[in-house]
């Protein structure tokens, strides 16, 4: 268990970084040390989880949503 149950789904880290928009991207396997997410609008990618996520990933914090909009 990588993520844990909190980290299900989490922002599609491409439309976020590339894009700029916020997008659920849902986990299709759950690894020992990564997971791998597809998001609704096609992207994989996969995320290291060190620890399980404390707090849901999804939606993302305002801190985030906000810096979208610079
Ligand atoms: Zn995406």
């Amino acid at each position: 268990m990588a993520g844990g149950p909190l980290a299900a789904d989490v922002a599609c880290m491409t439309c976020l970084f590339d894009d700029r928009v916020a997008v659920r991207a849902r986990r299709v396997h759950e690894g020992v040390e990564t997971d791998r997410y597809r998001c609704e609008r096609g992207h994989t990618f996969g995320l290291d989880w060190p620890t399980p996520a404390a707090e849901p990933q999804w939606p993302p914090p305002p801190e985030v949503l906000a810096g979208l909009h610079d």
